[in-house]
């Protein structure tokens, strides 16, 4: 009983693999597969059948690039995922909007709508249901059927809890502890989870490159919000609950300037947009206003702190060594390789950068920080549909198309 279980784990393991070389190499011959996976030509002759048959994979002609020679190349037969295997849907939530992607097997987008959905006003049972109708909207617009979709994936703005797949708390609602994944279950029959958006960033990190964050990685987005995303030997840490890494409501002064969580002194209170104009105005006691700070806004502050406004130089200024401070926090925790910042926050202004940095060197030993990179990338809402995506496609990797070898191909519509 033991070996049989044994060797199906072993199966399982393999065409895992095997998937997985083929998600980040992208079409590739038996030879390869076997150089990328460490499995012997037997077994990925065994398992590229099998997902031939299953209509997971699918085998294509290409030439070779021509040789020095100048003769024509020849032929060699590669494998790629076939598009067609399974749909997966991602879902960005954001303030009184939804963006949805519907995306194929292989990672390409087949179609995307956003669609304007009361959030903030939204009744706490009353907005699963209505998620479920802009869905359910978007499939009929698509003509496709639900029971196509192998995954959904939700991702917003605050904590999300994994486990229970419900909203905990988010700058986008009202209400709190908000069911999604169950009423999106129940109406579509497919699995659906419920993610941070910074968790999502850092997925889509490691599917842009898995070589470079292959180790530990800390992403931190700046601008409307602050959150972090952590990426442990290659794999986003989500924690217990799916509220790992929540950076921006770290506390950097007790009984400090108020959070839009509610709470005061959190670290976004001081490095969000609305932080930055709020201690511009010296208005830190004030709500955070609901809606994102226009980019126009942010560039203007700046150009004026700039100019020699020395208001608007010191509310960069607080925002950067705040932010310094709190990656200090995270260094010495985590000892990451890399941290990455993205997000609109850090390139309107070299002040905070600067701020930033000092505050770094303030705050951690030079042998904790000295090998750590500190990089920026360009921030696009695509990072967190991209991210969504590669997790969804992961997980039914994992799930389905790594285990059994019937009931899946769901190429018929
Ligand atoms: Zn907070």
């Amino acid at each position: 009983m033991a070996e049989k279980a044994d060797s199906e784990l072993v199966r399982r393991q393999n065409r895992r693999l095997v998937l997985g070389a083929l998600r980040q190499h992208g079409a590739s011959a038996r030879v390869e597969l076997g150089r990328l996976t460490g499995l012997s030509p037997a077994t990925i002759t065994t398992i590229c059948a099998q997902l031939i048959q299953e209509g997971v994979i699918s085998e294509a002609n290409m030439p070779l690039v021509a040789p020095p020679s100048g003769k024509r190349g020849r032929p060699v037969v590669r494998l790629l995922l076939n598009p067609a295997a399974a749909l997966v849907l991602a879902v960005k939530i954001s303030i009184d909007d939804v963006m949805i992607v519907l995306s194929d097997f292989r990672g390409e987008t087949i179609a995307r709508n956003e669609v304007r959905l009361p959030t903030y006003e939204a009744g706490r049972n009353a907005f699963g249901v209505a998620l479920a109708d802009a869905i359910a909207g978007f499939l009929a617009w698509q003509n496709i059927p639900s029971r196509r979709l192998a995954r959904i994936g939700i991702a917003i703005q605050g904590l999300a809890d994994s486990r229970h797949g419900t909203i905990v708390w988010s700058p986008a609602f009202k209400a709190g502890d908000i069911p999604v994944a169950q009423p999106i279950e129940a109406r579509f029959g497919v699995p659906c989870f419920v993610a941070n958006d910074a968790n999502m960033i850092a997925e889509g990190l490691v599917a842009s490159d898995r070589a470079r964050y292959g180790g530990v990685t800390a992403a931190i987005f700046t601008g409307y919000g602050v959150g972090m995303g952590v990426i442990i030997n290659g794999e986003v840490f989500h924690g217990a609950t799916g509220a790992a890494a929540e950076f921006g409501h770290m506390n950097h002064v007790p009984k400090g300037a108020l959070c839009r969580c509610g709470k005061r002194g959190c670290v976004e209170a001081y490095v969000a947009d609305y932080g930055i104009l709020r201690h511009y105005a010296g208005e830190t006691a004030q709500d955070a206003p609901r809606t994102a700070v226009p980019e126009s806004t942010m560039i203007g502050l700046h150009q004026k702190a700039k100019a020699g406004d020395n208001r608007a130089r010191a509310a960069f200024e607080l925002a950067g060594s705040t932010l310094g401070y709190g990656i200090g926090r995270v260094i010495s925790i985590l000892n990451p390789d890399r941290v990455v910042l993205a997000g609109p926050g850090l390139q309107t202004s070299e002040l905070m950068e600067q701020a930033m940095h000092d505050a770094l060197e303030q705050s951690v030993v030079e042998v904790l920080r000295r090998d750590v990179a500190i990089e920026q990338v360009r921030f696009s809402d695509d990072m967190i549909i991209r991210g969504t995506i590669d997790s969804l496609l992961r997980t039914i990797d994992r799930e389905i198309f790594a285990a059994a070898a019937t009931n899946v191909g769901t190429a018929t519509a």
